[in-house]
């Protein structure tokens, strides 16, 4: 067996939850029949939606580029199956804001005809560059839920040389068993995956972390590793605790480091990507395949056959729900993602998208009434970020956004721990995501007053540099015309000047030819 013996270490807090997870892990990975109708939002990733680049009647094969990345943090999206464009319109997505984005509605012809694709030969050939862009093209984003686009990741930059690249197959929450399937079913292409990124990385070590509840992956991969006959990929098991899958504690668990608060894990020489991330990468490079499908988990009590499903990008929630046995003439509640960081859904007509890693489906329960504080500080005792999340509520209930943020509001990874033991039943969470949209929406209109006052100054000292232009054209002008006219008045002058000694030399000469006449007429007659 490859497993290291790595010495790990401990981050503070965390919960020991019961796992929920062998309900949905007794069977194969299943195959959705191919839906209908695939309605593919824009927005599925962190950062700026794609743009669309078909039009309602286009036909479409499968892999084909439909929505081209938009920004420099965005994704390409691609066409599950092949089939006609039927709509391009603002749509419901899955998020709690029930707010319409646009979608290209793709109704399937049935062939499920692939499009041409290039997958790169070897790798090892390939520039980090080539690998980025080929990622970036096959619109792969972090499966483990987070949605940022994946090529930006493998893009330290030349200031920040990579050590260690961990594949996060943690998976800690309750209930979902996507990440623990796939690397059951395909330990290769995580491996693979794995090597890719660490070659565009330029990284010198890659761990696979797994946590101790998930046996049967472990020997997956660490088969899939033997057989490969490399020894190039660590595989760590670490211990079961919520939540080590969050990336700062991992970090923690595996190397003992801590990135620094707000900073990013490549300060301190490390990249986190999740295992399906590493599968997809696989995927686009190995096979040329873009990120069309994933594997979603669909269980809960009020599922009769909890699974894992391998559903196309658009196909709808509902489809996968009666696919697996939806408890009929039961009340219940959609959770989207698992029991802790989850977010209720109340509409099943909704399309499964790139970030979809489960839906539970449980049966409604009363909401507990919230009672006041009582400073028992359980909630301390738990955070996994060291976070004082009493004061947190205090502060964010009190709308104080800049104390919550001098208690570090924004190291808070939202895990529910504090929520979960609280014996008040504050749902502490909510507080902090409404904080953090406020101080998110103040800084936006902050940002906004910044520009309009930049624009304003910009104004000003235009008009200021258009009078002081006008002024100094106008001084030279003055200038010019004063020259002007002292020069008219030279000539003027010197002019006046040389009529008068014209007229005073002429007074000369006549008075000179007068006096010559007068002597000559005074000579005798008689000498003529
Ligand atoms: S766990 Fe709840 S009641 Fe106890 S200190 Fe924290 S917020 Fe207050
Ligand atoms: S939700 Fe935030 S404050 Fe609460 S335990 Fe988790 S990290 Fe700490």
């Amino acid at each position: 067996m490859n497993k290291i013996n790595r010495k790990l270490w401990k981050y503070h807090g965390g919960l020991h939850l019961e796992e929920h997870k062998s309900i949905s892990t007794g069977q194969q990975s299943a195959l959705l029949p191919l839906p209908k109708r695939l309605t593919i939002p824009m927005q599925q990733h962190i950062g700026e939606a794609a743009h669309p680049i078909v039009d309602v009647g286009d036909k479409v094969l499968k892999g084909e580029m439909i929505a081209e990345a938009s920004g420099k943090v965005s994704a390409p999206i691609h066409a599950p199956t092949s089939g006609t464009i039927v709509e391009i319109a603002a749509l419901p997505v899955p998020h709690p804001s029930e707010l319409n984005v646009l979608t290209i509605v793709l109704e399937s012809d049935g062939q499920d005809q692939w499009c041409e694709r290039y997958p790169i030969e070897n790798y090892r050939h390939a520039s980090s560059e080539q690998l980025r862009e080929r990622i970036h093209d096959a619109g792969i984003v972090g499966l483990g839920g987070a949605g940022f686009p994946s090529y930006i990741k493998l893009n330290p930059g030349q200031h920040f040389a990579i050590e260690t690249l961990i594949l996060n197959g943690a998976e800690c929450e309750p209930y979902i068993t996507c990440d623990d399937q796939l690397m059951r079913e395909r330990p290769e292409a995580i491996l693979n995956g794995a090597r890719i990124m660490r070659h565009a990385l330029h990284a010198k070590r890659c761990i696979i972390a797994i946590e101790d509840n998930k046996p049967d992956a472990f020997s997956a991969l660490n088969n899939a590793l033997s057989q490969s006959g490399q020894n190039d990929i660590e595989l760590v098991m670490v211990p079961t605790l919520y939540p080590t899958g969050g990336e700062r504690q991992l970090i923690k668990v595996l190397t003992g480091k801590e990135p620094p608060s707000q900073g990013r894990t490549l300060d301190i020489g490390i990249i986190c990507h999740n295992v399906a991330t590493a599968a997809a990468v696989a995927d686009a490079i190995i096979d040329g395949t873009p990120l069309i499908s994933r594997i979603v988990t669909i269980t809960g009590e009020a599922i009769s056959t909890p699974q894992n499903i391998i559903a196309p990008v658009g196909a709808p929630i509902e489809e996968l729900l009666d696919f697996a046995g939806r408890e009929s003439g039961v009340n219940t509640q959609l959770i989207m993602g698992g029991p802790m960081m989850g977010v209720s859904l109340s509409n099943t007509n909704l399309p499964i998208v790139k970030t979809s890693n489960c839906f539970l489906l449980q049966p409604a329960e009363p909401t507990k009434p919230e009672s006041p504080c009582i400073r028992c500080g359980e909630c301390a005792r738990v955070c996994p970020a060291e976070l004082l999340p009493q004061q947190l509520y205090w502060h964010s209930r009190a709308k104080e956004f800049e104390k919550v943020q001098e208690y570090n509001l924004f190291d808070c990874i939202e895990c529910g721990c504090c929520s979960w033991v609280c014996p008040s039943n504050i749902p502490l969470v909510h507080y902090y995501r409404f904080a953090k949209t406020e101080v998110w929406a103040q800084e936006r209109e902050k940002e906004g007053a910044n520009i309009a006052r930049r624009r304003h100054e910009f104004r000003l000292e235009r008009q200021e540099k258009v009078e002081r232009e006008k002024a100094e054209r106008m001084r030279k002008k003055k200038a010019m015309l004063k020259d002007k006219e002292g020069a008219k008045d030279d000539t003027a002058k010197k002019a006046a000047i040389q009529a008068a000694m014209d007229r005073a030399k002429a007074k000369r000469e006549a008075n000179q030819v007068d006096s010559t006449i007068s002597a000559s007429d005074s000579q005798p007659k008689s000498e003529l």
